[in-house]
């Protein structure tokens, strides 16, 4: 089997906060066999120039098959066109440095087949099929007063489609889980990217949610949920939910709930960012930009809120098409306004790989993980914004044990 050794690197493994120097990585087929001993023989050697190397990133909150913030025409986009949308951002994701990505709604078996059968270079993709959400809900992208033509009250769209009491909660789920989504997403607030719903309307039943919840379960699967109000998020909690996404206006008490829990929140301060300057630009409704700047505000407290009370952390941007994920690294920095670059870096492996369910395999550097590492000029242990343009600076990328992008010259 083919062995790679990366020698004279700064090793971050991904948890501890120790930076080994002048670090080996031996590397044998897919996965990493050793760290610290170089060996002799036979190897592929690269000198990593004592440059930071560290896990793949993983990105928890991604939208492979959302081109744009135009939610309406993606809905009525053809089918081939979405799809080489969808090549492109998960190419994307991989040139970043992103060697995992966890798809929120969208995304689905069709994009991972083409993966595997190495049709698009990209990511490793965890995905939910399409998003579950109530009608009248948050993913329900009908215009209001839109005429229904087929006179069925039904609506699937491309993020996600409806479904309304815990049978056909229960049906969905089940049809996801068949096609291998690796979990279910659900809407559980309204959303500040739309007018669609109130932002703190709470969105299905209990018995809705706990269907789904029992279902993945069955599967040994999980559900995530967009919920961004403290009420949601103390309820996704009593609901068994896993990952709560957003989480943008938990509170002290929640944030304790929900570390108790273990459940994960997943904050996107990048969607929260860009919507807030440039909604009338990307074409979303005056409401839209008003409940943004509100949650705006609040945000960064509620992250750091959660970090206080030891939530585990995941790290997402959800941002929405090519021009704007060529800043999908910019998530870090923001992140590092109320967290240390060290906690932000876990996020963005060991702890989203834990989201994942993929502990110990991905998101870290130790022998018998899988082999996602990167190589990224300066020092993200005292400088997040190398990631910003991490189309750039990340200079190495390898996944599953093969060098996908080598800048290293
Ligand atoms: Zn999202």
């Amino acid at each position: 089997m083919t062995l790679t050794v990366l020698h004279n690197a700064r090793m971050f493994d991904g948890v501890s906060e120790d930076i080994l120097e002048n670090a080996t990585v031996v590397i044998e087929g897919n996965s990493i066999r050793a760290i610290g001993e170089d060996i002799t023989g036979d190897a592929r050697r690269i000198d990593c120039g004592g440059r930071f190397l560290m896990p793949g990133l993983i990105d928890a909150h991604y939208h492979a098959n959302t081109p744009s913030y135009d939610f309406f025409g993606t809905d009525r986009m053809h089918p081939a066109l979405l799809a080489a949308h969808a090549s492109k951002l998960l190419t994307g994701a991989l040139d970043r440095g992103y060697t995992t990505v966890r798809d929120a709604g969208g995304g689905d078996v069709g994009l991972a087949q083409a993966l595997a059968a190495g049709l698009i270079d990209g990511p490793r993709f965890f995905y939910p099929g399409k998003a579950l959400t109530q009608t009248g809900g948050h993913g329900d992208m009908r215009k209001r007063g839109e005429h229904d033509l087929c006179n069925c009250g039904a609506y699937a769209g491309v993020i996600a489609r409806a479904v309304d009491g815990p049978d056909e909660m229960r049906k969905a789920v089940r049809e996801e889980l068949r096609h291998g989504a690796t979990q279910i997403k659900v809407f559980l607030s309204g959303g500040v990217s739309t007018d669609l719903a109130p932002l703190d309307m709470p969105h299905f039943t209990d018995a809705e949610i706990l269907v789904a919840v029992e279902e993945a379960a069955r599967r040994k699967r999980y559900v995530m949920a967009h919920c961004h109000t403290d009420e949601g998020a103390s309820r996704c909690v009593d609901l068994g939910i896993r990952s709560i996404e957003h989480g943008s206006l938990i509170g002290a008490a929640t944030a304790a709930k929900i570390a108790a829990a273990g459940v994960f929140v997943v904050p996107t301060l990048s969607a929260g960012e860009l919507i807030g300057a440039n909604a009338s630009a990307l074409g979303l409704p005056l409401s839209a930009a008003e409940k943004i700047m509100a949650v705006n505000r609040r945000t960064l407290e509620a992250v750091e809120t959660c970090a206080r009370a030891g939530v585990k952390l995941g790290l997402g941007c959800d941002l929405h098409g090519d021009q704007f994920l060529q800043t999908q690294g910019r998530e870090l920095m923001l992140r590092g306004q109320v967290q240390r670059p060290v906690d932000v870096l876990r996020s963005a492996t060991s702890i989203n790989a834990d989201i994942v369910q993929m502990t110990g395999k991905l998101g870290v550097i130790a022998p018998g993980a899988l082999a996602d590492l990167i190589v990224v000029d300066g020092d993200p242990m005292t400088d997040l914004s190398v990631f910003e343009h991490s189309a750039r600076t990340v200079r190495l990328v390898i996944k599953d044990g093969r060098i996908a992008r080598d800048r290293m010259h």
